[in-house]
C-alpha cells in the first residue's frame, strides 16, 4: 500500500488531488451546529501536507443518510465552514458531486487551495450495488484529479464509488489518518502485550456478536456494559425488566458465556429507571434484581469497580461502545468511569466507535490520554473481526474493477 509520503515525494505542485475524507460529523438539527468536529480534525494532518505540498486539493465526503439526492438537510456546507476555520483557509463548497459546478470550481482552484465537494450520498450511484452505477460516478469523479488519496478510515468497510471505485480509476495512497489507525488495529491483531482488555457496550448486541466471536479466543477479559449486556444477562437467566433485549439472540449470548468461562466480565450492579429521561427518578440495583416494569440504562458504581480492576492490570485495551445512556446525565457515571479507567491504563488504549469518541470529549475527558481514538467504529470492528475491507483491499492493489 503506497503512502501520501510516496505520493509528496512524487510532487504534488500544482497537481489536483482527490482526497476521500471521513467529514461525518454529528450536527444539532436547527440550527444545524456541530456538536463534535473530532473527525473534520482528524482528517487536517492529510489536507495540510497536501497544500503545503502546493496540491490543488478535492475533497469528497459524505454526512448522514440522505435518500440519494439533494437534501439541505444534509448540505456539508456547515463542514465546509468549520474545515476553512480549521486550515485558517476559505473552503468553498461545490453545489454538486461530481457535476458542472464541481468541474468549474475544481478548475479554478490554484495551488495549496481547498475544495469541498457536496455530499457524495447526494448520488444514489455513491451507495449502488451496481458495479456501473457506481463506476459511471467514480468516472466522473476521478475525471477532476489526477491522484487519489483515500484518508476516509470511517468509510473503508463500504465498497462506495467514492470509496472503491475510484481507487481503481486513479493512482491511488492511503492518507495519514488511514496509516495511523491501521498501524493502531494492527498493534491489536499482532500479539498485543498482555493481559489484553476489550470493553464492549453500545446498544444493540446483534451489531457486535461477530466481533466478539472473533475476539474471544485472543483476549485475556472481555467486559460487557451498555444496552448490550442485558442480553447476556437474560441468557444467565436474570429477569431485566424493560431493558433493551435481542430475544433472539440470548441463545448466541448463552453459547458464549459458556464457551468463554471467566473471560466474559458482565454487570454486578445497574442503573434503572421507569422511563428515557433526564428527570426519571433512578434506582440502582443488583443485576437480579431489576424491577418489572424499569429500564436498565447504565451500569451501576460496584461494576464500575470491577471493570476498573480488571482495566487496571490490562496492558493493552480496545474500548467501543459507551456503558449507558451517556447523553442523559443520569446515566453517565458508567461510561465515565470507564473512559477514566481506559485512559489510565499502562500501555496501549484505544477507543473505537463514533459514540465513544463523541462521549469521551463531551465528559470533557484529555483525548490525550488515550493511545489512540478511532475515528471508525464499523470499520474498526470489521478488521478485528478479520474481514476484509473494500476500502483497504483497493488500496492495497487487491481491487477488481
Ligand atoms: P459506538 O458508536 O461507539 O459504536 P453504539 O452506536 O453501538 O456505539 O451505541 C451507542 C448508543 O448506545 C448510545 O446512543 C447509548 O445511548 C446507547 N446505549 C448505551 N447503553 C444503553 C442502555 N442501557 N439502554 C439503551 N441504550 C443504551
Ligand atoms: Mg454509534
Amino acid at each position: 500500500m503506497r503512502s501520501l509520503d510516496d505520493l509528496l515525494a512524487e510532487g504534488v505542485s500544482g497537481r489536483r488531488v482527490l482526497v476521500r475524507a471521513d467529514l461525518n460529523v454529528p450536527l444539532d438539527k436547527s440550527p444545524r451546529a456541530i456538536t463534535d468536529d473530532g473527525r473534520i480534525r482528524a482528517s487536517l494532518p492529510t489536507l495540510q501536507a497536501l497544500r503545503d505540498a502546493g496540491a490543488r486539493v478535492i475533497v469528497a465526503a459524505h454526512l448522514g443518510r440522505p435518500k440519494g439526492a439533494p437534501d439541505p438537510q444534509y448540505s456539508l456546507a456547515p463542514v465546509a465552514a468549520r474545515l476553512g476555520e480549521l486550515l485558517g483557509a476559505d473552503v468553498p463548497l461545490a453545489a454538486d458531486v461530481a457535476g458542472d459546478d464541481a468541474r468549474a470550481k475544481a478548475a479554478a482552484l490554484g495551488d495549496g487551495d481547498v475544495l469541498l465537494l457536496e455530499n457524495v450520498r447526494f448520488e444514489a450511484a455513491e451507495t449502488s450495488e451496481d458495479d456501473a452505477e457506481r463506476g459511471e460516478l467514480a468516472d466522473r469523479l476521478a475525471a477532476l484529479a489526477d491522484a487519489y488519496v483515500d484518508d476516509a478510515f470511517g468509510a473503508v468497510h463500504r465498497r462506495h464509488a467514492s470509496v472503491y471505485d475510484v481507487a481503481l480509476r486513479l493512482p491511488h495512497v492511503a492518507g495519514r489518518l488511514v496509516a495511523t489507525e491501521l498501524d493502531v488495529l494492527t498493534r491489536l491483531t499482532t500479539d498485543p502485550d498482555r493481559p489484553y482488555v476489550v470493553v464492549l457496550g453500545g446498544s444493540k448486541v446483534s451489531d457486535k456478536l461477530a466481533v466478539i466471536e472473533a475476539l474471544l479466543p485472543k483476549v485475556d477479559r472481555l467486559l460487557v456494559g451498555g444496552g448490550m449486556c442485558f442480553t447476556f444477562l437474560a441468557a444467565q437467566g436474570s429477569g431485566v425488566g424493560r431493558s433493551l433485549l435481542e430475544a433472539d439472540q440470548v441463545d448466541t449470548c448463552r453459547r458464549l458465556l459458556a464457551e468463554a468461562g471467566d473471560r466474559i466480565v458482565l454487570p454486578v450492579d445497574v442503573v434503572c429507571a421507569p422511563e428515557f429521561s433526564a428527570e426519571a427518578e433512578t434506582t440502582t440495583v443488583p443485576v437480579d434484581q431489576i424491577p418489572e416494569g424499569q429500564m436498565g440504562l447504565d451500569v451501576g458504581p460496584r461494576t464500575v469497580e470491577a471493570f476498573g480492576r480488571e482495566l487496571g492490570g490490562a496492558r493493552t485495551v480496545f474500548w467501543n461502545g459507551p456503558m449507558g445512556v451517556f447523553e442523559l446525565a443520569p446515566f453517565q457515571a458508567g461510561t465515565r468511569g470507564v473512559a477514566e479507567a481506559v485512559a489510565a491504563v499502562d500501555g496501549l488504549s484505544v477507543v473505537g466507535g463514533g459514540d465513544s469518541a463523541a462521549a469521551v470529549r463531551r465528559l470533557g475527558l484529555d483525548e490525550a490520554a488515550y493511545g489512540h481514538i478511532s475515528t471508525g467504529g464499523g470499520a474498526s470492528l470489521e478488521y478485528l473481526e478479520g474481514r476484509e475491507l473494500p476500502g483497504l483491499a483497493v488500496l492495497a492493489g487487491r481491487g477488481e474493477a
